[in-house]
Protein backbone atom coordinates (compact mmCIF):
# COMPACT_ATOMS: atom_id res chain seq x y z
CA UNK A 1 0.00 0.00 0.00
CA UNK A 2 1.32 3.27 -0.93
CA UNK A 3 0.25 5.19 1.72
CA UNK A 4 2.41 8.42 0.42
CA UNK A 5 0.56 8.64 -2.58
CA UNK A 6 -3.26 8.13 -1.13
CA UNK A 7 -2.44 11.12 1.58
CA UNK A 8 -1.62 12.58 -1.22
CA UNK A 9 -4.84 12.26 -2.82
CA UNK A 10 -6.93 12.74 0.15
CA UNK A 11 -5.06 16.24 0.84
CA UNK A 12 -6.32 17.19 -2.82
CA UNK A 13 -9.57 15.98 -2.98
CA UNK A 14 -10.27 17.56 0.83
CA UNK A 15 -9.25 20.66 0.13
CA UNK A 16 -12.56 22.61 -0.53
CA UNK A 17 -13.91 21.44 2.60
CA UNK A 18 -10.57 22.75 4.34
CA UNK A 19 -11.54 25.58 6.43
CA UNK A 20 -14.95 24.82 6.15
CA UNK A 21 -17.32 24.58 9.06
CA UNK A 22 -17.31 25.75 12.19
CA UNK A 23 -14.39 26.81 14.88
CA UNK A 24 -15.39 25.42 18.83
CA UNK A 25 -16.68 29.04 19.84
CA UNK A 26 -17.30 28.13 23.43
CA UNK A 27 -14.01 27.51 24.10
CA UNK A 28 -12.86 31.22 23.80
CA UNK A 29 -8.94 29.85 23.28
CA UNK A 30 -10.47 27.38 20.46
CA UNK A 31 -11.73 30.21 19.20
CA UNK A 32 -8.99 31.73 17.98
CA UNK A 33 -7.37 28.75 15.92
CA UNK A 34 -7.41 29.01 11.89
CA UNK A 35 -9.90 27.48 10.86
CA UNK A 36 -7.84 26.55 7.64
CA UNK A 37 -5.36 24.23 9.50
CA UNK A 38 -5.18 20.47 7.70
CA UNK A 39 -3.06 17.21 8.88
CA UNK A 40 -3.04 14.14 8.68
CA UNK A 41 -1.04 10.91 9.69
CA UNK A 42 -1.04 7.32 9.82
CA UNK A 43 1.44 5.07 11.63
CA UNK A 44 1.50 1.43 11.38
CA UNK A 45 2.19 -1.45 13.62
CA UNK A 46 5.59 -1.82 11.60
CA UNK A 47 6.58 1.32 12.61
CA UNK A 48 6.16 3.54 9.43
CA UNK A 49 5.05 6.83 9.67
CA UNK A 50 3.45 8.84 6.38
CA UNK A 51 2.00 12.31 7.11
CA UNK A 52 1.05 15.15 5.17
CA UNK A 53 -0.51 18.91 5.85
CA UNK A 54 -0.08 20.03 9.40
CA UNK A 55 0.30 16.77 10.37
CA UNK A 56 3.28 18.01 13.10
CA UNK A 57 1.70 21.07 14.53
CA UNK A 58 -0.12 20.91 17.49
CA UNK A 59 -3.55 21.33 18.85
CA UNK A 60 -6.05 20.80 21.50
CA UNK A 61 -6.97 17.09 21.34
CA UNK A 62 -10.14 18.20 23.37
CA UNK A 63 -12.33 14.51 23.73
CA UNK A 64 -9.59 12.42 22.01
CA UNK A 65 -8.37 12.56 25.38
CA UNK A 66 -11.50 10.68 26.81
CA UNK A 67 -9.72 7.39 25.24
CA UNK A 68 -7.14 7.71 27.38
CA UNK A 69 -9.08 8.47 30.88
CA UNK A 70 -11.68 5.05 29.62
CA UNK A 71 -8.25 3.22 29.12
CA UNK A 72 -6.91 3.89 32.96
CA UNK A 73 -9.97 4.11 34.19
CA UNK A 74 -11.01 0.53 32.92
CA UNK A 75 -7.39 -1.37 34.10
CA UNK A 76 -8.04 0.39 37.55
CA UNK A 77 -12.27 -0.87 38.31
CA UNK A 78 -12.49 -3.27 35.48
CA UNK A 79 -15.97 -4.85 34.74
CA UNK A 80 -17.22 -2.81 38.02
CA UNK A 81 -16.57 0.95 35.86
CA UNK A 82 -20.31 -0.59 34.30
CA UNK A 83 -22.03 0.12 37.19
CA UNK A 84 -21.08 3.52 37.07
CA UNK A 85 -21.23 4.64 33.09
CA UNK A 86 -23.20 2.76 30.50
CA UNK A 87 -22.16 1.39 26.95
CA UNK A 88 -24.93 2.50 24.61
CA UNK A 89 -25.09 5.35 22.01
CA UNK A 90 -26.62 8.30 23.53
CA UNK A 91 -28.16 9.78 20.13
CA UNK A 92 -27.71 12.99 21.92
CA UNK A 93 -24.90 15.82 21.51
CA UNK A 94 -21.86 15.23 23.70
CA UNK A 95 -22.70 17.94 26.33
CA UNK A 96 -26.40 17.42 26.79
CA UNK A 97 -28.03 17.24 30.01
CA UNK A 98 -31.67 15.82 29.86
CA UNK A 99 -31.22 12.05 29.39
CA UNK A 100 -28.99 11.99 33.06
CA UNK A 101 -32.25 13.02 34.31
CA UNK A 102 -34.38 10.35 32.99
CA UNK A 103 -31.11 7.77 33.81
CA UNK A 104 -30.96 8.88 36.58
CA UNK A 105 -27.30 10.23 36.47
CA UNK A 106 -25.52 7.28 35.22
CA UNK A 107 -24.40 8.52 31.45
CA UNK A 108 -25.12 6.40 28.57
CA UNK A 109 -21.42 5.83 27.53
CA UNK A 110 -17.74 7.04 28.72
CA UNK A 111 -17.36 9.25 25.79
CA UNK A 112 -19.61 12.24 26.30
CA UNK A 113 -19.04 14.63 28.32
CA UNK A 114 -21.03 13.44 31.73
CA UNK A 115 -19.56 9.67 30.97
CA UNK A 116 -16.04 11.29 31.39
CA UNK A 117 -16.29 13.10 34.10
CA UNK A 118 -17.23 9.85 35.97
CA UNK A 119 -14.57 8.56 34.66
CA UNK A 120 -12.31 11.54 36.43
CA UNK A 121 -13.97 10.83 39.22
CA UNK A 122 -12.76 7.77 39.42
CA UNK A 123 -9.49 8.70 38.50
CA UNK A 124 -9.01 10.87 41.26
CA UNK A 125 -11.02 8.62 43.61
CA UNK A 126 -7.91 5.62 42.55
CA UNK A 127 -5.11 7.07 41.23
CA UNK A 128 -2.54 9.70 43.75
CA UNK A 129 -1.85 12.10 41.29
CA UNK A 130 -4.24 12.09 38.14
CA UNK A 131 -2.93 14.79 35.56
CA UNK A 132 0.52 13.20 36.53
CA UNK A 133 -0.72 9.41 35.67
CA UNK A 134 -3.07 10.58 32.06
CA UNK A 135 0.38 12.94 31.33
CA UNK A 136 2.45 9.82 31.91
CA UNK A 137 0.70 7.73 30.24
CA UNK A 138 0.02 9.91 27.14
CA UNK A 139 3.53 10.42 26.55
CA UNK A 140 4.47 6.92 26.77
CA UNK A 141 2.10 5.62 24.34
CA UNK A 142 3.08 8.28 21.98
CA UNK A 143 6.60 7.79 22.40
CA UNK A 144 7.19 11.51 23.35
CA UNK A 145 8.53 12.58 26.75
CA UNK A 146 7.70 16.61 25.98
CA UNK A 147 4.18 16.21 25.30
CA UNK A 148 1.64 18.27 28.23
CA UNK A 149 -1.29 19.89 28.94
CA UNK A 150 -1.99 23.34 27.26
CA UNK A 151 -2.72 25.87 30.61
CA UNK A 152 -4.14 28.86 28.64
CA UNK A 153 -6.89 25.98 26.87
CA UNK A 154 -7.55 24.80 30.43
CA UNK A 155 -7.99 28.09 32.14
CA UNK A 156 -9.66 29.61 29.15
CA UNK A 157 -12.37 26.29 29.31
CA UNK A 158 -12.76 26.96 32.86
CA UNK A 159 -14.13 30.21 32.54
CA UNK A 160 -16.96 29.05 30.12
CA UNK A 161 -17.23 25.20 31.45
CA UNK A 162 -20.88 26.05 33.01
CA UNK A 163 -22.46 23.34 31.36
CA UNK A 164 -19.87 20.37 32.46
CA UNK A 165 -19.69 21.77 35.74
CA UNK A 166 -23.10 21.57 35.83
CA UNK A 167 -23.74 17.87 34.41
CA UNK A 168 -21.14 16.88 37.26
CA UNK A 169 -22.93 18.73 40.31
CA UNK A 170 -26.15 16.89 38.49
CA UNK A 171 -23.95 13.57 38.95
CA UNK A 172 -22.80 14.42 42.49
CA UNK A 173 -26.87 14.75 43.53
CA UNK A 174 -27.24 10.93 42.35
CA UNK A 175 -24.28 9.90 44.07
CA UNK A 176 -22.42 9.20 40.45
CA UNK A 177 -19.61 11.74 41.32
CA UNK A 178 -18.04 11.44 44.41
CA UNK A 179 -15.42 14.01 44.80
CA UNK A 180 -15.54 17.93 45.26
CA UNK A 181 -16.79 19.06 41.52
CA UNK A 182 -14.03 21.31 41.81
CA UNK A 183 -11.30 18.47 41.68
CA UNK A 184 -13.24 16.43 38.96
CA UNK A 185 -13.45 19.55 36.63
CA UNK A 186 -9.98 19.98 37.25
CA UNK A 187 -8.64 16.77 35.97
CA UNK A 188 -11.41 16.48 33.36
CA UNK A 189 -10.39 19.99 31.95
CA UNK A 190 -6.36 18.92 32.20
CA UNK A 191 -6.91 15.71 30.03
CA UNK A 192 -8.90 17.41 27.59
CA UNK A 193 -6.64 20.34 27.29
CA UNK A 194 -3.75 17.99 26.39
CA UNK A 195 -2.12 19.25 23.06
CA UNK A 196 -0.52 17.25 20.35
CA UNK A 197 -0.16 16.55 16.65
CA UNK A 198 -1.11 14.19 14.63
CA UNK A 199 1.49 11.85 14.48
CA UNK A 200 1.29 11.76 18.03
CA UNK A 201 -1.92 11.04 18.42
CA UNK A 202 -1.69 8.23 15.64
CA UNK A 203 1.41 6.19 17.23
CA UNK A 204 -0.53 7.00 20.92
CA UNK A 205 -3.51 4.72 19.33
CA UNK A 206 -1.48 1.67 18.71
CA UNK A 207 -1.96 -0.36 21.76
CA UNK A 208 -5.89 -0.52 21.01
CA UNK A 209 -4.70 -1.70 17.23
CA UNK A 210 -2.44 -4.26 18.83
CA UNK A 211 -4.82 -5.83 21.21
CA UNK A 212 -3.72 -3.84 24.09
CA UNK A 213 0.17 -3.79 23.81
CA UNK A 214 2.20 -0.75 23.16
CA UNK A 215 3.95 -2.22 19.70
CA UNK A 216 7.55 -1.03 19.33
CA UNK A 217 7.90 -1.27 23.44
CA UNK A 218 5.97 -4.63 23.94
CA UNK A 219 4.10 -3.46 27.04
CA UNK A 220 1.14 -4.07 28.17
CA UNK A 221 -1.63 -1.80 28.54
CA UNK A 222 -4.63 -3.93 28.48
CA UNK A 223 -5.77 -7.75 27.57
CA UNK A 224 -7.19 -8.66 24.30
CA UNK A 225 -11.04 -8.29 25.37
CA UNK A 226 -10.03 -5.00 27.06
CA UNK A 227 -9.22 -3.60 23.99
CA UNK A 228 -11.65 -5.18 21.76
CA UNK A 229 -14.38 -3.15 24.18
CA UNK A 230 -12.79 0.17 23.83
CA UNK A 231 -12.61 -0.25 19.96
CA UNK A 232 -16.19 -1.21 20.31
CA UNK A 233 -17.45 1.65 22.55
CA UNK A 234 -15.16 4.28 19.71
CA UNK A 235 -17.57 3.16 17.14
CA UNK A 236 -20.68 3.14 18.88
CA UNK A 237 -19.90 6.60 20.75
CA UNK A 238 -16.86 8.03 19.53
CA UNK A 239 -18.62 10.60 16.95
CA UNK A 240 -21.79 11.30 19.92
CA UNK A 241 -24.57 11.44 17.68
CA UNK A 242 -22.81 11.12 14.55
CA UNK A 243 -21.42 8.21 14.99
CA UNK A 244 -23.85 5.86 12.93
CA UNK A 245 -23.17 8.36 10.11
CA UNK A 246 -19.08 8.09 10.95
CA UNK A 247 -19.34 4.19 11.04
CA UNK A 248 -21.37 3.79 8.12
CA UNK A 249 -18.98 6.09 6.07
CA UNK A 250 -15.53 5.69 7.52
CA UNK A 251 -16.00 1.63 8.99
CA UNK A 252 -13.26 2.12 11.34
CA UNK A 253 -13.46 3.50 15.53
CA UNK A 254 -12.48 6.57 15.72
CA UNK A 255 -12.66 9.35 18.53
CA UNK A 256 -12.97 12.97 17.67
CA UNK A 257 -12.71 16.08 19.56
CA UNK A 258 -13.74 19.84 19.34
CA UNK A 259 -10.45 21.02 18.87
CA UNK A 260 -11.23 19.37 15.35
CA UNK A 261 -9.33 16.39 15.34
CA UNK A 262 -10.20 12.47 14.83
CA UNK A 263 -8.59 9.36 15.48
CA UNK A 264 -9.02 6.55 14.39
CA UNK A 265 -8.06 2.87 14.25
CA UNK A 266 -8.14 -0.15 12.00
CA UNK A 267 -7.30 -3.04 14.38
CA UNK A 268 -3.93 -5.25 13.42
CA UNK A 269 -2.84 -2.58 10.62
CA UNK A 270 -2.69 1.25 11.87
CA UNK A 271 -3.53 4.24 13.74
CA UNK A 272 -4.95 7.28 11.68
CA UNK A 273 -5.33 11.08 12.74
CA UNK A 274 -6.63 13.97 11.34
CA UNK A 275 -7.04 17.98 11.87
CA UNK A 276 -9.33 20.21 10.98
CA UNK A 277 -10.55 22.91 13.06
CA UNK A 278 -14.04 23.32 10.97
CA UNK A 279 -16.58 21.30 12.85
CA UNK A 280 -19.97 20.20 11.57
CA UNK A 281 -23.44 20.34 13.36
CA UNK A 282 -22.26 17.67 15.85
CA UNK A 283 -19.23 19.17 17.04
CA UNK A 284 -16.66 17.12 14.26
CA UNK A 285 -14.52 18.17 12.17
CA UNK A 286 -15.84 18.04 8.44
CA UNK A 287 -13.05 17.91 7.01
CA UNK A 288 -11.52 15.04 9.08
CA UNK A 289 -14.88 12.69 8.18
CA UNK A 290 -14.45 13.56 4.54
CA UNK A 291 -10.68 12.50 4.93
CA UNK A 292 -11.42 9.72 6.79
CA UNK A 293 -13.88 8.49 4.65
CA UNK A 294 -11.09 8.94 1.60
CA UNK A 295 -8.76 6.92 3.52
CA UNK A 296 -11.63 3.43 4.09
CA UNK A 297 -12.97 3.93 0.11
CA UNK A 298 -9.16 4.43 -1.41
CA UNK A 299 -7.15 1.85 0.56
CA UNK A 300 -10.42 -0.70 0.37
CA UNK A 301 -9.55 -1.45 4.05
CA UNK A 302 -12.01 -0.86 6.98
CA UNK A 303 -13.21 -3.28 9.62
CA UNK A 304 -16.10 -4.82 7.85
N1 LIG B 1 -13.57 19.94 26.67
C1 LIG B 1 -14.69 19.84 25.78
C2 LIG B 1 -15.98 19.98 26.57
O1 LIG B 1 -16.02 19.51 27.65
C3 LIG B 1 -14.64 18.54 25.07
C4 LIG B 1 -15.81 18.33 24.14
C5 LIG B 1 -15.43 17.67 22.86
O2 LIG B 1 -14.28 17.66 22.43
N2 LIG B 1 -16.42 17.19 22.17
O3 LIG B 1 -16.95 20.55 26.14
Amino acid sequence: MNYDNILREIYEEVSPLVGKGKVAQYIPALAAVPPDKFGMAICTLGGEIHSIGDAKENFSIQSVSKIYALTLAFKLLGEKLWERVGKEPSGNPFNSLVQLEYERGIPRNPLINAGSLVLADILLSELQDPKKTIIEFVRKTAHNPAINYDNAVIASEKITGHRNFALAYFMHSFNNIRNPVDDVLDVYLHHCGISMNCIELARSFLFLANHGVIPDTGEYVLSKSEAKRINALMLTCGLYDESGDFAFRVGLPGKSGVGGGIVAVLPEKLGVAVWGPGLGMYGNSLAGIKALELFTTLTGISIF
